[in-house]
């Protein structure tokens, strides 16, 4: 899905991402108002992702969320129909959304990321970061198998 997470709802910006949604986070786009973030979910083809009653209202294509918790907040997504699903070949950046892509086994990696030879690696184009399936992703992964059991309750 292509997304618009609103800056109350910043926590779930990375899980979006790395369940292979295109989630655009208005805190990093400076779309504090509510006029300049329905005109980029329009622009952009993007469902809003808020705890804003009156901005939901304002587009048919949005999910409004209750909760205030992470947690909570991925569990009303999950039961909303968005599929909360670790990507197998992630492809956007969970830190700035921008493109993934697989590093090469034989590439060096900085200091903080694993040899590339021994764990399948990917670095986002845009910012550098390099991304591998770590205690991080498992705790992400545990986290969904989580949200995913009370969605369905
Ligand atoms: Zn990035």
């Amino acid at each position: 899905m292509r997304l618009l997470v609103d800056v109350m709802c910043g926590g779930i910006v990375s899980y979006l991402r790395m369940c292979d949604h295109d989630t655009v986070y208005a805190g990093d786009r400076g779309l504090e108002a509510d006029d300049d973030a329905l005109a980029v979910a329009r622009n952009e083809g993007r469902t809003i992702v808020t705890r804003d009653g009156p901005l939901a209202s304002r587009i048919d294509d949005s999910i409004l969320l209750e909760s205030r918790e992470v947690e909570d907040q991925l569990a009303e997504l999950a039961a909303a129909g968005v599929d909360l699903t670790l990507a197998d070949d992630p492809a956007f950046c969970g830190r700035c959304n921008g493109p993934l892509e697989r590093v090469d086994p034989a590439a060096a990696t900085p200091d903080y990321a694993p040899n590339p030879a021994e764990f399948e690696t990917w670095v986002c184009r845009d910012c550098g970061q390099h991304f591998w399936r770590g205690s991080h992703w498992d705790r992400v992964a545990e986290t969904l198998v989580r949200v995913r059991e009370s969605a369905d309750e």
